[in-house]
């Protein structure tokens, strides 16, 4: 498998920030080169597939049924 690089620096340390853009409502977690910052990936601050889960607990929802 392939070493994950920071296009920048060549770092191969990443790390999980949370922001909050301007002009933005909401919350994301960046995944950041851990050496220079530079910004890999944006994703919600919350888990979407985590909070279904929960959900779907909470209502008795089986999502593997079929
Ligand atoms: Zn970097």
């Amino acid at each position: 498998m392939a070493t994950s690089t920071c296009v920048k620096c060549k770092s191969t340390k990443f790390e999980a920030v949370l922001h909050n853009p301007q002009g933005s409502s909401f919350n994301f977690i960046f995944i950041q080169c851990a050496a220079c910052g530079g910004v890999v990936s944006a994703t919600e601050f919350y888990n979407i597939g985590a909070r279904l889960d929960k959900l779907a607990k909470k209502l008795n929802i089986d999502l593997d049924e079929k």
